[in-house]
């Protein structure tokens, strides 16, 4: 893994400003946050920081208020919930840069902690016009990413600040770089992938990644439809991209010359209407799918296999869950699997990394997010990882 600065090569910050980017979007009804998960992501860095002294200046997008001030986006409706979540009082400052926040810098002594207003109420964030990130860097010492979720984007907030201060991954940033370079990085082999999810179209590019760097590729959910299509399977009236088959036929050219196992399911649970427990529900052979049926899980015996699979590894990286898993029964592949990873990440064998939004709904329906190495709830930032794409915001920290 590149090596990056983390709080550890953090000197003396007692009084100093500490500018820190975190992830506070969060969902919010009526008001109040329905979902802390973010806050309290980002509260060590927070704590750390304010502990050792720092005065900490919280930087955030909220909404996609496009560059405008919208009184419903302002990061002040979140301040009460990061209070309660931090245990302290956060003043919040209704600018990101010029006298009102250096006032309210001078206001505030060591150890205090400031939110500034949402970074999108400016256009030069989302534009990294070096002037508004000039502005901001003024009123700091140093600079501390912990926004993973955010650091895809090179936004002035995410990116161009790196670039004139010192700039530090956060506690949070740094526990995701660590499990992302342990799944796909430099992780033990053999190393296994499930790719699943509605579509091959949304995820070609991590596929097309993955050939070239796990032994067993493992195809579930709707986009192993438009596999089986391409190696010639009637998939009837499944979700299916015909038009993508020649993609896949690269795909599966790719694996076979870099000695990747893909691994397709033989058995699939079918239904002729997408309802729960529908009266045509049944399981076959993939061979056996009728014009009018649709593939909506894979089958026990491929689950079965697929835990086989599992059981020869030492890391598994997953994204896309297997099956319709918000419709029972179509949720029961998903669920084994999930079970099995998370027994063997217990005892030891396995390191399991996993993301992606529906990936974490259907990890958390199964009951084993808690068991897996690292569930990342980054959502655009881990499909680009997966991709093997830099990510400007993580590049900036890098030594
Ligand atoms: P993630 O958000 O984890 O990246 P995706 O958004 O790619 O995952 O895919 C999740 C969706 O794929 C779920 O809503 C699920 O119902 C759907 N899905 C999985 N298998 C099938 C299938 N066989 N037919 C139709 N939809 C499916
Ligand atoms: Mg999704």
């Amino acid at each position: 893994m590149a090596a990056f600065r983390t709080l550890d090569d953090l000197g003396d910050v007692q009084g100093k400003v500490a500018l820190v980017r975190v992830d506070l979007n969060l969902p919010v009804k009526d008001g109040r946050a329905t979902d802390l998960t973010r806050a309290q992501a980002v509260a060590p860095t927070i704590l750390e920081l304010a502990d050792a002294g720092a005065k900490v200046l919280l930087l955030a997008h909220f909404g996609r208020p496009k560059g405008e001030r919208h009184s419903q986006m302002s990061l002040s409706i979140i301040q009460g919930d990061l209070e309660r979540v931090l245990g302290r009082e956060v003043m919040f400052i209704p600018e990101v840069s010029g006298p009102v926040t250096q006032q309210a810098i001078g206001i505030l002594r060591p150890g205090d902690i400031g939110i500034l207003e949402n970074t999108r109420f400016w256009p030069g964030e989302e534009k990294n016009d070096p002037e508004f990130a000039r502005a901001i860097a003024a009123h700091g010492d140093f600079y501390v990413n912990d926004a993973f979720s955010a650091s895809h984007r090179a936004h002035a907030s995410t990116e161009g600040l790196a670039h004139l201060l010192p700039a530090y991954a956060g506690r949070a940033m740094e526990k995701e770089l660590k499990a992302l370079d342990a799944a796909l990085g430099t992780p033990v082999q053999p190393v296994a992938a499930v790719v699943g999810g509605a579509k091959v179209s949304t995820k070609l590019g991590v596929l097309e990644h993955l050939v070239g760097k796990v032994q067993h590729l493992i195809i579930g959910g709707g986009m192993a439809n438009t596999f089986l299509a391409a190696r010639g399977v009637d998939v009837g009236k499944s979700l299916c991209e015909h038009e993508l088959t020649g993609a896949v036929e690269q795909i599966l050219d790719a694996a076979e010359r870099a000695g990747c196992t893909v691994h397709l399911p033989y058995d699939v649970v079918v239904a002729k209407e997408f309802a729960a427990n529908p009266p045509s529900l049944r399981t076959c052979n993939v061979h056996e799918v009728a014009a009018d049926e649709m593939i909506l899980d894979i089958g026990p015996r491929a689950t079965e296999a697929l835990a086989d699979v599992l059981k020869t590894c030492r890391t598994l990286v997953w994204n896309g869950p297997l099956g319709a898993f918000e419709t029972p029964p179509f949720d029961e592949a998903t669920v084994a699997l999930a079970k099995t990873a998370a027994a063997l990440t217990k005892e030891g064998s396995l390191t399991s990394v996993a993301g992606g939004g529906d990936t974490v709904a259907a990890l958390n329906h199964a009951g084993v997010a808690g068991d897996f190495t690292y569930v990342s709830t980054a959502g655009g930032a881990f499909l680009e990882w997966m991709e093997g794409k830099e990510l400007p915001g993580v590049a900036a920290l890098q030594k």
